[in-house]
């Protein structure tokens, strides 16, 4: 199994099937994020690609986060043998992060000279690293930019795929866009994805997904990792605060998606959200509502949006 840049892997067309190339050594997947955000099924879909292709895998994740905010990491190891299923330092062929900074964190364990670094820069600060949850306040979330680490590490593809994701309907679908990506990097036929991804996602989110496969892939197809160094994308401006240098919403609530759990109501720090007499969240007084997105940090079921003021 070889890994390069994912446009060499697309542009050679010759996506051979991976047993015939996985002799020399393990392919290693490093899939990081935060709970919530849909690492198990990445790890899942590869899982079940390696079976059908009659290959050796081995999978090492911790998760069980009942709700978001706590690390998820897994580490896939696939080839005609495998023997150890964690990824040494230095040795994932790609890493696909899920949130920025848990990215950053896990990139000592990319391969320094030919590992691909997908990712999405979405940013989900922990509630209690923030000093102050005032608009604007410095939070402690690291400061990397895109431009910064694609000088550092061999094929770096970040984007904002959250935010692709609601464009295309579907805020949860922003792991299948990393998918879409993380295909482009891998040796499986694009027909095997797909038969994968309708396995595993709910039925009728079936269409939302392959959008959102299709548009991963896209956005790769037509970037150039080089180019990474020089574009930062502006969600990351050089030197200003990560925390809420956008202006946003009030929170907007999708009370089909609102199981009430209660827990947005119990962590906002200005209490100004109920729930009303159907058990799904409300906001009280959104003149008390300082947009620290707290609750929309931690719903562990994405039904609550500030929106950006500046889209
Ligand atoms: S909006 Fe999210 S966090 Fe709040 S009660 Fe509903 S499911 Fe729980
Ligand atoms: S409603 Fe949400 S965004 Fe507003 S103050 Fe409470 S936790 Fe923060």
């Amino acid at each position: 199994m070889t890994t390069g840049t994912p446009k060499e892997v697309i542009t050679a067309a010759a996506l051979t099937a991976p047993s015939a190339r996985a002799q020399e050594r393990p392919t290693n997947v490093l899939i990081v994020g935060v709970g919530g955000q849909g690492v198990i099924m990445i790890s899942k879909v590869i899982a079940l690609l390696c079976e059908r292709q009659d290959l050796d895998v081995k999978q090492s994740e911790v998760h069980g986060m009942s709700k978001r905010g706590g690390s998820v990491f897994s580490h896939l190891r696939f080839g005609q043998r495998v023997y150890s299923p964690t990824i040494p330092i230095g040795e994932a062929d790609v890493l696909v992060a899920l949130e920025w900074a848990e990215g950053l964190r896990w990139l000592p364990f990319l391969n320094p000279e030919t590992g691909t670094f997908l990712a999405d820069t979405q940013q989900l600060i922990p509630p209690f690293s923030c000093r102050s949850r005032k608009p604007g306040a410095v939070t402690n979330y690291a400061r990397h930019t895109v431009a910064e680490v694609a000088g550092k590490v061999p094929n770096c593809f970040a984007t904002d795929a959250s935010r692709m994701a609601a464009e295309l309907g579907n805020a949860r679908a922003a792991n299948t866009i990393l998918l879409g990506m993380l295909s482009t990097a891998l040796d499986f036929p694009e027909q095997e994805w797909l038969t994968v991804i309708e396995q595993l996602v709910p039925k009728k989110t079936i269409g939302a997904n392959l959008r959102a496969f299709a548009a991963g892939r896209t956005w790769v197809e037509q970037h150039d990792p080089a180019a990474m160094h020089a574009e930062a994308p502006a969600v990351f401006p050089a030197a200003a605060d990560l925390g809420d240098y956008v202006a946003r919403s009030a929170p907007e609530i999708n009370a089909a998606w609102c199981k009430g759990c209660e827990i947005c109501v119990k962590f906002c720090p200005e209490r100004c959200l109920f729930m009303n007499d159907r058990q799904v969240a409300e906001l009280k007084d959104p003149d008390l509502c300082t947009r620290c997105r707290v609750c929309e940090r931690l719903c562990p079921d994405f039904a609550i949006t500030l929106h950006r003021l500046d889209a």
